[in-house]
């Protein structure tokens, strides 16, 4: 019986592991259970446990882009880090001519340009540096208007509920058996039986894991099916991570968020938020993006060209935003509102990291953002 139970302690650490989440900054993860889902940007994540849950990831959208060319510096950014980059690098179009990926990056004619996300691969950016310039605009624009579009989200995430009802279903039976099954053999529960019973259960365990084993099967088959339906909107290794659960039966018990994973498209973090967050951690994120989008940071030594880019991508995600952001009723002027103030002394506070400053300061100490008088001039 101990052998048993060191193979289910292998099994569960398995199935843990393949759970567990590493991720850079600026990037948010998602863990969907029906409609709704918990939208973090953590660096690490505990496995979430349901077998009928779906998930999804989000990085921020690491360049500017414009008809003009394209820059290295974000713009509205949802992270908590902001755009990084003391100096932004930008490249007209006619300028690119090679394009590759090397450690996770995007490289623009052999130089580290931007972290390679999937927003924009190396190939769609070489292809887009060898449009003509009218088609290029059109699309671009496209681009940029598909960036924030949670309406979008919500019917992907219906599409991918239904087609993947029976696949959920059998997950989550092999998921409670394992429980059920884990649990009775390492309580000493059969101790508690009529010999009779336990007899009976012991002869039967086989039968059980023949059970488990066709469920298995089953939801793998099911799996494959959904994965051709739900053709990849995003850079897709479904096939490995497939192949892998196939294998390997712990790994298979969340094969809905395996085939769901690929099927959303990369947008802006905040769509991902208006389409699924909390009230909390949708504030949160529709905060950190409209201040980002009202003070941003660095730039002051950009290149005129990586300037005009970023001015032009800054203008049109700011209207994207606002459009989106009225569709969902948010109220932005709550979000702004005026800080009641921390202590007799603070008078004034910095708009983008809402951080208090007492008199003799004008600008915020962490962000270099202008400060803002606490009470209304009278
Ligand atoms: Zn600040």
């Amino acid at each position: 019986m101990s052998e048993l139970i060191g193979v289910l302690l292998v099994f569960w650490a398995l199935w843990a592991a393949d759970g567990v989440r590493f991720a850079a900054n600026g990037l948010f993860n998602l863990f969907g259970l029906g409609r709704r889902a918990g939208v973090h940007e953590m660096t690490w994540h505990l496995p979430h446990g349901w077998p009928a849950g779906w998930r999804a990831t989000c990085p921020d959208i690491p360049f500017s882009i414009s008809p003009a060319g394209i820059a290295n510096r974000a713009v509205g950014v949802a992270g908590r880090e902001g755009s990084s980059v003391p100096v932004a690098r930008a490249w007209r179009w006619e300028e690119i001519k090679e394009t590759r990926v090397e450690k996770g990056w995007v490289l623009v004619n052999g130089g580290s340009f931007y972290r390679d996300t999937g927003h924009i691969t190396a190939g769609g950016l070489l292809s887009l540096a060898q449009m003509e310039p009218v088609a290029r605009t059109r699309r671009i624009e496209a681009w940029v208007g598909r960036c924030v579009r949670p309406a979008h989200l919500r019917r992907r995430q219906r599409v991918l509920q239904a087609r993947t009802g029976t696949l959920a279903m059998l997950n989550t039976l092999f998921f409670l058996l394992a429980v059920a099954l884990t649990i009775y053999l390492a309580s000493d529960f059969s101790a508690e039986l009529p010999k009779r019973w336990s007899d009976f259960i012991g002869r039967t365990l086989p039968l059980y894991a023949g059970y488990l084993l066709l469920l298995h099967v089953a939801a793998v088959g099911f799996a494959v099916r959904a994965m051709k339906r739900l053709k990849a909107a995003r850079p897709d290794n479904r096939g490995t991570a497939l192949f892998s659960a196939a294998m390997l039966p712990p790994q298979a018990m969340r094969l809905r968020a395996v085939v769901g994973e690929a099927w959303f498209p990369l947008q802006h973090p905040l769509a991902y938020a208006l389409a699924f967050a909390r009230e909390k951690e949708r504030e949160a994120i529709v905060f950190q993006t409209l201040a980002d989008l009202r003070w941003p940071l660095g730039g002051e030594k950009d290149s005129p060209l990586a300037r005009e880019v970023t001015a032009w991508f800054h203008a049109r995600l700011a209207q994207h935003v606002a459009v989106a952001l009225q569709i969902a009723h948010v109220d932005e002027q709550k979000l702004f509102a005026l800080p009641r103030a921390d202590s007799e002394e603070s008078v004034s506070y910095c708009p983008r990291c809402r951080s208090q400053f007492v008199a003799g300061r004008t600008q915020c100490s962490s962000d270099g953002v202008k400060l803002v008088p606490l009470k209304e001039v009278e």
